[in-house]
């Protein structure tokens, strides 16, 4: 069984073909530019790397290039499109309406729209991406996979927020939390190197990547999550605020003259560890910088490491202890450095990170030591194949 996973952006569709018969990808990509100059596809198969540049005024034009690379030309990896059993589509927001994966039809479709109003930015490009492969692709099954999915059984008490209660009734204004797909990976690749059943533990996941959000999972569903209402609340993030006082946005938006579209964009795309130290959103730069003596450097990474402290100490009480914890995504796969700052206050409850596992070895791995009372792992996260195993779980197949 093969399966194509799109998850669309704004201006980007990034892909995955994968053999479910043993979970390889058969190629992947990255549409990037849509809609504007310099437009492109870059791809691969095996090790070889290529890279179309051409006009892409739109995602419909977009995902028609994919299939047409994927099934004409010198690097098909398949004789025609009809070897696509299914189409797993990345959709960040389900609002309350979807609690679990679903194949796509005219009702789902019509959710899918009812949550633009909460998630302006990204539901209409996931939409986009649905409906043009239905089009381009009518006979294959879609089927479409939530980013707020995993965290839909969160407590109500964990998922209000201190305003009248009118607003959540009238808007949906509650906590939602994102990277759903990822904290499930997650939760089930630890479960399986602890030989153990995910119904089983009580995990705290800490995805730490440009996006950044702590989980805490038991018995193999989220209780509680870092992000929110949008996916900019939380932890310091590359470039997004995460949680602050609400009242500074009504400062912010006095004092420096800004609209409401303004402050936003300054929230999103300038604050977090990018607007602390004044030199990138990227956690490499900023850890470089931070080990060569630059003290804004190192204040951003404390910040947000303390940040990251913070969630794991406030989900170990309200889970009444955990039987890990694990780190994922680009900076919590890859830094020993921030990993070493996040875990560097736990042996009151006898856990303990091994210097040498937390900076050398494959991964995944443990990264605590023998007698540490809780387990610390490292696992790397893999949407597209979540959302791939979804489509064949939904399929029967
Ligand atoms: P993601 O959003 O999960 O792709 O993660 C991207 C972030 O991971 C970027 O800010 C990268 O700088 C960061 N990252 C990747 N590798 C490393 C590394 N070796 N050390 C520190 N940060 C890293």
């Amino acid at each position: 069984m093969k399966a194509l996973v799109l998850n669309c952006g704004s201006s980007s569709i990034k892909y995955q073909l994968l053999d479910m018969e043993n979970e390889s990808v058969v190629t992947k990509g990255l549409v990037e530019r849509i809609g504007l100059n310099g437009s492109r596809l870059k791809y691969q198969v095996g090790d070889a790397q290529y890279v179309v540049e051409q006009d892409i005024a739109g995602h419909s034009a977009g995902i028609a290039l994919v299939l047409d690379i994927l099934c004409k030309g010198p690097h098909k990896v398949i004789k025609s499109l009809n070897e696509i059993d299914v189409v797993g589509h990345r959709v960040t927001h389900g609002g309350e309406l979807f609690k679990e994966t679903v194949k796509v039809d005219a009702e789902v479709i019509e959710g899918i729209k009812k949550c633009i109003s909460i998630a302006p930015l990204h539901n209409p490009a996931n939409l986009a991406g649905i409906e043009t492969c239905m089009k381009l692709i009518p006979k294959t099954p879609q089927i479409a996979v939530f980013d707020t999915a995993f965290h839909q059984q969160m407590p109500q008490k964990a998922f209000m927020y201190g305003l009248p209660y009118d607003l959540y009734k009238k808007y949906g204004i509650r906590r939602y939390g994102f990277h759903g797909t990822s904290h499930r990976y997650v939760t089930e690749r630890t479960a399986e190197l602890m030989g153990k059943k995910a119904e089983d533990l009580k995990l705290v996941i800490c995805h730490l990547g440009n996006g950044a959000s702590v989980t805490a999972v038991k018995n193999g569903h989220s209780v509680d999550t870092s992000m929110g209402f949008t996916p900019l609340d939380g932890l310091i993030m590359g470039t997004r605020c995460g949680e602050i006082d609400p009242a500074l946005v009504g400062f912010i938006m006095e004092h420096e003259d800004m609209t409401v579209k303004q402050v936003m964009r300054y929230l999103n795309g300038q604050s977090g560890v990018l607007g602390l130290s004044g030199i990138s959103s990227d956690f490499r730069d900023v850890e470089d910088e931070a080990i060569k003596g630059d003290e804004r450097a190192e204040m951003a990474i404390d910040a947000f490491a303390y940040q990251v402290e913070k969630f794991i100490g406030s989900y170990v009480m309200i889970m009444d202890g955990i039987d890990a914890l694990v780190f994922t995504a680009g900076v919590g796969e890859n830094s020993p450095y921030v990993r070493n700052k996040v875990c560097a206050n736990l042996s009151h409850w006898g856990t303990k990170l091994d210097k040498e596992r937390n900076e050398h070895g494959d991964k995944p791995r443990k990264i605590s030591t023998d007698d540490s009372k809780v387990a610390i792992y490292i696992v790397p996260t893999n949407e597209e194949l979540m959302i791939a195993r979804e489509c064949k779980r939904l399929l029967g197949k």
